[in-house]
């Protein structure tokens, strides 16, 4: 690899920008870069309380240090928040390292739980349910987050999708032909008042990188997987993206810059389709959420 443009060793190589870039630029890009895509997107304002959704994951444990240092330039707040989904030997860990990172800190940390929400642990409802454990967590978790950052009273919710994330969903829901569901990824969709305004600074970040940003800022991670992540429809979309990155460089890139381009029309024309849920009042784009039909159907066993 060659040096970085200062004459300092390499420590990363941008293969789709083909640049080499020392430690310091390496750090100094990636902050840009995430403040770049908060101005862009007008993510923040001044006086913002900001839930961050911490689940002691690389990508969340390195938003909440971008969002700490954001916040000595400008006046805002934040809280963690994490849901439990209840994995056991998983989330005890993950647990563990995003209570320590808030503490390093001094951020207030909040935990809500799948048991206190939903009634059930997530292993309670992959040993009874037959679908993918995958389609109920996410579901819960969203409500859940939703709710959590409502409760700690947040007025933007910040999660730490990065770039393939991001890639992957825009795939994922167009392949399952879902486009209602891109439509409402975006930030700030209306109709309802209980729907707290996502935020994603790490949306052009790509994971390697992230994972870069983590190791030389010193965040200490375990590097564990979830048990039922080989279930999910993402880790086939995720091999398939990277398989097809490696032999066409910046086709991530290209997947999310295509989505920013098509957003407002997609908007537009989903727009009034949220509304309150019927049961609990949260919001949803049919008459009774998902998350009230699928504790419904625990109840049923
Ligand atoms: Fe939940 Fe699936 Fe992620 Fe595990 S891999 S935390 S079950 S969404
Ligand atoms: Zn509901």
């Amino acid at each position: 690899m060659d040096d970085c443009l200062c004459g300092q060793k390499a420590a990363v190589f941008l293969y789709y920008s083909r640049k080499p870039l020392c430690e310091e630029h390496f750090i100094r890009m990636f902050d840009r870069r995430v403040r770049k895509t908060i101005r862009e997107r007008r993510m923040l304002k001044k006086g913002d309380r900001i839930a961050i959704g911490l689940s002691g994951g690389k990508d969340s444990c390195v938003l909440l240090h971008s969002l700490a240092q954001l916040k000595e330039d400008i006046p805002i707040e934040l809280v963690a928040v994490t849901i439990n989904e209840g994995i056991d030997g998983y989330r005890e860990k993950t647990l563990k390292t995003a209570h320590r990172e808030c503490e390093k800190l001094g951020i207030e940390h909040v935990v809500f739980s799948f048991k206190e929400g939903a009634g059930k642990t997530m292993d309670e409802i992959a040993s009874e349910k037959e679908r993918i454990p995958c389609s109920y967590c996410g579901v819960l978790r969203r409500y859940l987050l939703n709710k959590g950052a409502r409760e700690v009273g947040a007025n933007k919710l910040a999660v730490g999708h990065n770039l393939d994330d991001v890639a992957q969903t825009v795939l994922m829901n167009i392949m399952r032909k879902e486009p209602s569901r891109l439509a409402r990824f975006s930030e700030g969709m209306e109709g309802s008042a209980r729907f707290v305004q996502r935020i994603r600074p790490l949306m052009r970040t790509p994971e390697k990188e992230v994972a870069i940003y983590a190791m030389l800022k010193g965040i200490e991670l375990d590097n564990m997987d979830c048990p039922y992540a080989p279930f999910a429809f993402r880790g086939h979309v995720r091999k398939m993206l990277n398989e097809t990155e490696e032999k066409y460089s910046g086709t991530k890139f290209k997947i999310v810059n295509s989505f920013f381009e098509m957003e407002d029309g997609l908007r537009e024309m989903y727009k009034g389709k949220m509304s309150d849920c019927k049961s609990c009042g949260e919001p949803c784009s049919e008459d009774i959420c998902m998350f009230c039909k699928l504790v419904k159907s625990f109840s049923k066993g």
